[in-house]
């Protein structure tokens, strides 16, 4: 049986990675410190015999003992609130966190896919964004903890590759949603349904004219599978390139919940990008894939699993408290 290390395992993506290497049939091992993750996205999976947890925090010295064949690095604080609030954790886990991960492949002999972003465009002056696209990434800003760690991880990725002959592979994800977002995280698909849910205005930021591309989660984790299992080492872009203004998403999420909550707008957020969209010429030639699943679907299928939620959850204080995991 093959044996896979899913860092982030608590988290969005990596709570839908776990299923999907389970019902691929591989031994599953989760690893998370649980500072923005939650063990509700993965407790159905405690009973099977084939799905470990590892309460860890990846920053530190990893030791997984037996055998692995594969890891895939999702831990990461995701959303701009999230990194912004936790800027060196942030930092760290893109650096310290990655180097211990490629060291652990190194020494189990594991293919290792580490999740990048479209955030290492920054605020991009190319449209869409393909991979040769060196980016506009503002190092100082508030949104470079969370950029620049992405791109060191993807440098010190190729090093390990280059220098060590290390197999890996590099995803970068653009904005994905899905069942499993954190209510309160601050991305725009949780913040509008919360908000559509508790009869609140939805909160557009700037004019609304910046544009997003919303991928939905059986997509990406459908072309981060094919990835890990190609040959292929330079990064690849996945995504749905079906872009929208967030001022118009604003009007579909009203649509969609059938409530009748206006719009306001507040200050956009300094290094905002403007526009993203990805070109995935590359995902579909290496690996044959493209995203399948419309904003129609998906976000019907998204606003079923928040409207699920108990009234505490929808009303949980504003932002998660991550004061407990920070070490003074
Ligand atoms: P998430 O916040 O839901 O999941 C991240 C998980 O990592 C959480 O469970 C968190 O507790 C864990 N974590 C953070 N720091 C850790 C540490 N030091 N040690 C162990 N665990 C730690 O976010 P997500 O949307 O699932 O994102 C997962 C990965 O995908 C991240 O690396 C993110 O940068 C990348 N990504 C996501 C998107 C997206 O649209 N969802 C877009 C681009 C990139
Ligand atoms: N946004 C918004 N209202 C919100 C939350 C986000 O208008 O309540 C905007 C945000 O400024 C950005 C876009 O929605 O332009 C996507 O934001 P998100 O935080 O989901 O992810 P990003 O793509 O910026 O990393």
């Amino acid at each position: 049986m093959k044996r896979v290390l899913i860092t982030g395992a608590a988290g969005f993506l990596g709570s839908h990675l776990c299923d999907r290497f389970i019902k691929e049939g591989f031994h599953v091992i989760g690893m998370d410190n649980l500072i923005t993750g939650s063990l509700s996205n993965i407790e159905h999976l405690f009973k099977l015999e084939h799905f470990e947890f590892h309460h860890h925090d990846v920053t530190t010295f990893v030791h997984v003992p037996g055998e692995l064949d594969y890891i895939l690095h999702f831990a990461s604080p995701a959303s701009p609130i999230d990194y912004l609030k936790i800027p060196i954790q942030t930092l760290k886990v893109g650096s310290l966190g990655t180097h211990n991960l490629l060291g652990l492949a190194k020494v189990k002999n594991a293919r290792i896919l580490i999740a990048s972003t479209s955030e290492v465009y920054g605020d991009p002056l190319v449209h869409p964004q393909d991979e040769e696209y060196y980016g506009n990434v503002n190092t100082i800003g508030p949104r470079g903890v969370y950029d620049e760690a992405k791109r060191f991880q993807e440098s010190i990725t190729m090093a390990y590759h280059r220098f060590h002959g290390l197999e890996t592979r590099i995803v970068r994800i653009f904005n994905t949603y899905g069942p499993r977002m954190r209510l309160n995280d601050g991305r725009v698909i949780p913040a509008f349904m919360g908000q559509a849910l508790r009869g609140e205005d939805l909160t557009v930021f700037g004019d609304g004219l910046q544009t997003r591309s919303f991928c939905y989660v059986d997509d990406q984790v459908e072309g981060i599978y094919r990835l890990l299992m190609s040959d292929y080492v330079f990064p690849v872009n996945i995504g749905n390139p079906d872009e929208i203004t967030i001022k118009d998403f604003a009007e579909e999420i009203i649509k969609l919940t059938g409530t009748d909550q206006k719009v306001i707008y507040k200050d956009l957020p300094v290094d905002d990008p403007m526009q993203r969209k990805p070109d995935i010429t590359k995902a579909k030639e290496i690996l044959d894939w493209t995203a399948t699943v419309g904003r129609a679907e998906g976000m019907k299928k998204t606003f079923e699993y928040f409207k699920n939620l108990t009234q505490e959850e929808l009303y949980k204080s504003e932002h998660k408290d991550f004061s407990k995991h920070i070490r003074k």
